[in-house]
């Protein structure tokens, strides 16, 4: 395919870094732009001498222009429960006004747009599987709100975008991801563990550790969007591995993986916990011609080596 200039926010953090990683490598040009709040400019280090990467230190809350771009990917919000709940204003803004303003370059520069949307939007399911035509379960006032109102803000705004401009816009509905370069101390239940068993200290399950969630190792995540991404899709499809664990499950997984001896401790459960989450993949199947390959147990020893590190250099959890 033809090189593209590539505008990518939420550079510095686990996804961003990894997609950028991706679309270097098919020979675009990225300019990635990041606010370093939730991310790490470690995750870009590896790009220090690497022309046709671009770094640009920007809160996408504000206005801004890089130039000319071909395609917008849309990854910038805090994406973790302790996240969001630190920075709750801001993520209620990255996902109105930074929605915005990204669109807006979009449509300046007649560019693709690819906004990272979530399985949030479904909030408490009471569907499940999580189709995409299902509307959703979200308390607008609770303590996800932020997040969970944000993001639909985004959908329908993108999806605005789309039908009174005509932008060539993308949504794709995340759900649970992990891999390398997740955020050691974002609170994320794989990074807890993961840390948790490397250090032999207690896992700590939320609640009684039924309610179940359902992980997508990164590269396959990253498949799907890119697929998306290219393709003539403007509703939202749904993109995780359809693959349901329970967190007592998930809990065994890690100790497995990491042979340690750690015991499972409960700690309260948050409240608004989604119960159940799994993603109905009909549509990315059907469309996309995308399934994810990666099973758990193989994308947690693919991963161990990162948290290894994490720990070998001082992270907690
Ligand atoms: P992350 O926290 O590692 O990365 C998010 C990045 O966005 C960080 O580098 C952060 O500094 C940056 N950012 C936040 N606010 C910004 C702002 N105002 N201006 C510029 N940059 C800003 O999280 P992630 O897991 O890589 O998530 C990436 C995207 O994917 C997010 O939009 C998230 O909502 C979405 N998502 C992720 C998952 C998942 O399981 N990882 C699931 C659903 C949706
Ligand atoms: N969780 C847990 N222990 C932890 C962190 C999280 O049991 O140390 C649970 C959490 O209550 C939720 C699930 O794991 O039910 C997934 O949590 P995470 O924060 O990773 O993602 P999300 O809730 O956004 O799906």
């Amino acid at each position: 395919m033809t090189q593209q200039t590539i505008l990518l926010t939420g550079a510095a953090g686990f996804l961003g870094s990894h997609l950028t990683d991706l679309l270097l490598a098919e020979g675009h040009t990225v300019i990635g732009v990041d606010n370093l709040s939730t991310g790490n400019s470690a995750n870009l280090a590896h790009l220090a001498n690497e022309p046709r990467f671009h770094f640009v230190e920007q809160d996408i809350c504000q206005p801004f222009d890089v130039g000319a771009v071909d395609y917008v990917f849309n990854l910038a919000s805090p994406a973790s429960p302790v996240d969001y709940d630190r920075l709750g204003p801001e993520t209620l803004l990255v996902g109105s006004t930074g929605t915005v303003n990204t669109l807006e370059i979009a449509k300046k520069y007649n560019a693709g747009y690819l906004h990272a949307s979530t399985s949030e939007c479904y909030g408490d399911p009471e569907v499940h599987p999580q189709v995409e035509t299902y509307w959703g379960n979200v308390n607008p006032i609770g303590p996800r709100s932020v997040y969970d109102e944000a993001k639909r803000f985004s959908e329908a705004t993108v999806t605005a975008y789309h039908r009174y401009y005509n932008v060539n816009t993308h949504l794709v509905r995340i759900f649970n991801t992990y891999g390398p370069r997740l955020q050691a101390n974002d609170g994320r239940v794989i990074s807890n563990f993961m840390i948790q068993a490397l250090q032999g200290n207690p896992l700590t399950i939320y609640g009684d550790g039924l309610q179940t969630r359902s992980f997508c190792y990164v590269s396959d995540l990253l498949d799907g969007i890119v697929r998306l991404s290219r393709s003539d899709e403007h509703r939202p499809v749904n993109i995780g591995n359809p693959v349901e664990f329970t967190m007592i499950e998930c809990a065994n997984e890690v100790l497995a993986v990491t042979g340690s001896k750690s015991s499972i401790v409960h700690k309260p459960l948050p409240q608004d916990d989604p119960a159940r989450r799994r993603p109905d993949i009909t549509r990315a199947q059907n469309l996309l011609g995308w399934e994810p390959k990666i099973k758990l147990r193989q994308g947690l020893e693919q991963s161990l080596a990162y948290f290894q590190s994490c720990v070998n250099n001082g992270a907690t959890a």
